[in-house]
C-alpha cells in the first residue's frame, strides 16, 4: 500500500487514496466540532504582518472539515472570510480572458467530453494559421488581451509543432490597437522536453485539469487513449515545472466523482507543488460538467447543487489564499455573480467553445466542447462587473515583467497589490474603454477609474498612473508597473 508523502513525485503517494478517505472520515467526524472549526477559521483569516498581510492557508484536512460543516452561522463566516481574503490579496479586480479552440481532433476516449474519439458525428475542425489570425482579430476587436488556447490530444493532427506555431501566430497579430499579451495553454499532458519548448515560446500558465483525482473512476472515465494513464496525467505538473513553466493551473471537473474526494485531492495536489517546487498552483479552475453534443450531464450522478458549488469555492479560497481562481461561462450570470464574492479572481467573457467560433455571426454549436450558460458580450460582462463594484482587468504585466511563480506570490504576500496590480487594472481598463467599450460602459468605467485611482496608497505610483492614463487619451498604449 502506498504511503502518503506530499514530497514524493509518485502520483499514488502525493494524491494518496487512503489519506483522502481518512480526510473525508475526519471531516465527517468533526463537522460539528465548533472549537476546531473556530480554530481553523482563525487560522484562515488574513492578518496584518508589518506593512503587508498574511494568511495561514489551510491543509486539505482543515479545509475538508469546513467543507463538511453544516452549521449555518459557521458557513456564513466561511463565506465572509473568503470575501475578506479575496479583497485583501486581489482587491476588487477581476481578470478577463477568453478561450480559443484550435482543434477538436482527439484520440482519447473521455466519456464526459464530446471530442472523444468515438464521436463520429461531431464536426472535426482544426484551424489553419490564417484562420487563427481571423479568430484572434475577432477577439482583439472585442478587447481581449489574454487567451487560453485549447486543443484535443492528437499527435498527428495537433502535434506540439502546431501548438507552437499557433502561439507564434497569436502573439504576432497586432490589429488596430489590439494585441494578445498572454497566451495560456490547455493541452494534454506531455514530456519535460515539450514543456520546455512551451516555456520557451513564452506561454503564460500551463493549464491541465485532472478531471478526477479518484484513480478507479479516472480509469473508467478515460477508457482509451494516452490520457488513460492516470499517473502520467497526475504527474504532468511536476514535469511542466521541471521544464521551466513557472505558472501551472489545476482543476477538476466537478460532477464526475464525489466532491469531497475531489476537493481533498485538489488541495493535496496544491500542497504537493508547494512542497516540491516551493510554489503552489498559479490558478485553480472550478468547472462543472455541462451538456454538450452527445454528452448528457444527468448520467453522471455526482452533480453538485449551486449552494455546495459556492461553498467549495469559498473553502478553496480559504485553503490557498494566494492562488487565483477561475470560473468560466459554463456557469450562469447568477452563479458567476455570487462566486465572485467568494474568491474568484478570473472569468472568461463572450466565450465561444467551438473551433472557429469567433468569426461566426451566430454562436455555432457543431464543434462545441460544452454549452455556454453565460452568453453575454464582453462589453455587457465588463459593465456588469463594474456595476457590482469590481474592476475588470486586462492586465498581463506580471508575466511580461517576469513576475511569475514565487515572484508573483511574494508580491501578493507583501500586500503590494494596491500599488501594482490595482493601477495596472485601472490602466488596462481605461485602454479597453477607449478602444472597445459602448458609451454606456465608458461612462460607468471612467467614473469608477477616477474613484479607484485615489485608493493607490503610494503617491508616486498614483501620479504616474494618472499621467499614463492622460497619455492613453492621446493615443499611447500599453503602460504597466
Ligand atoms: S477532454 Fe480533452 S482529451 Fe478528453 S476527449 Fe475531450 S478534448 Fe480529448
Amino acid at each position: 500500500m502506498a504511503i502518503y508523502n506530499p514530497k514524493s513525485l509518485k502520483a499514488e503517494e502525493f494524491i494518496n487514496h487512503e489519506e483522502i478517505l481518512e480526510t473525508i472520515k475526519y471531516a465527517e467526524e468533526n463537522k460539528h466540532n465548533v472549537a476546531l472549526i473556530d480554530e481553523i477559521l482563525e487560522k484562515a483569516r488574513p492578518k496584518k504582518v508589518g506593512a503587508g498581510l498574511s494568511c495561514g492557508g489551510l491543509s486539505h484536512r482543515e479545509a475538508s472539515v469546513l467543507l463538511a460543516c453544516d452549521i449555518p452561522e459557521k458557513n456564513e463566516e466561511i463565506k465572509n472570510i473568503a470575501e475578506e481574503i479575496k479583497l485583501a490579496f486581489y482587491g476588487n479586480r477581476i481578470v478577463m480572458f477568453a478561450p480559443l479552440y484550435l482543434s477538436n481532433y482527439c484520440v482519447n476516449g473521455c466519456v464526459y467530453c464530446p471530442y472523444h474519439i468515438k464521436n463520429k458525428h461531431i464536426a472535426r475542425k482544426k484551424l489553419t494559421q490564417e484562420e487563427i489570425k481571423q479568430e484572434v482579430i475577432a477577439l482583439q476587436d472585442m478587447g481581449h488581451k489574454r487567451l487560453a488556447i485549447e486543443a484535443g490530444e492528437d499527435p498527428v493532427n495537433n502535434p506540439l509543432e502546431y501548438i507552437l506555431e499557433s502561439i507564434k501566430t497569436i502573439y504576432s497579430i497586432k490589429h488596430k490597437n489590439g494585441a494578445i499579451r498572454r497566451v495560456n495553454v490547455n493541452i494534454a499532458a506531455t514530456t519535460v522536453e515539450n514543456y520546455r519548448r512551451l516555456a520557451e515560446a513564452g506561454i503564460g500558465t500551463y493549464i491541465l485539469f485532472q478531471e478526477t483525482y479518484h484513480k478507479e473512476s479516472y480509469l473508467k472515465l478515460h477508457p482509451t487513449g494516452p490520457k488513460h494513464d492516470y499517473d502520467y496525467h497526475t504527474e504532468a505538473m511536476d514535469r511542466a515545472m521541471e521544464g521551466g513553466i513557472d505558472d501551472v493551473g489545476l482543476g477538476v471537473l466537478f460532477g464526475l466523482e464525489l466532491y469531497q474526494y475531489e476537493f481533498a485531492g485538489l488541495l493535496m495536489h496544491a500542497e504537493h507543488l508547494e512542497a516540491v517546487h516551493g510554489v503552489g498552483p498559479h490558478t485553480i479552475s472550478v468547472p462543472r460538467i455541462k451538456r454538450a453534443d452527445d454528452i448528457d450531464p444527468n448520467v453522471f450522478d455526482n452533480s453538485i447543487p449551486d449552494e455546495m458549488f459556492e461553498k467549495i469555492i469559498a473553502c478553496i479560497r480559504l485553503a490557498v489564499p494566494y492562488t487565483g481562481m477561475i470560473i468560466s461561462t459554463r456557469e450562469s450570470e447568477e452563479v458567476r455573480g455570487r462566486a465572485l464574492r467568494l474568491g474568484i479572481s478570473q472569468i472568461s467573457g463572450a466565450s465561444r467553445t467551438s473551433v472557429g467560433g469567433y468569426t461566426e455571426e451566430e454562436r455555432p454549436h457543431d464543434s462545441e466542447q460544452f454549452d455556454v450558460s453565460d452568453q453575454r458580450t464582453l462589453d455587457e460582462v465588463v459593465r456588469w462587473l463594474m456595476e457590482m463594484g469590481h474592476i475588470p482587468s486586462f492586465c498581463t504585466a506580471c508575466y511580461r515583467e517576469g513576475r511569475t511563480g514565487d515572484r508573483f506570490m511574494t508580491l501578493c504576500k507583501n500586500g503590494q497589490i494596491l500599488n501594482c496590480c490595482h493601477p495596472n487594472a485601472l490602466m488596462t481598463l481605461h485602454e479597453y474603454l477607449e478602444d472597445y467599450a459602448s458609451d454606456e460602459t465608458k461612462k460607468i468605467g471612467y467614473e469608477l477609474i477616477a474613484k479607484e485611482l485615489e485608493k493607490i496608497p503610494n503617491e508616486k505610483v498614483k501620479t504616474l498612473a494618472k499621467e499614463y492614463i492622460e497619455k492613453m487619451d492621446k493615443g499611447e498604449r500599453d503602460f504597466r508597473f
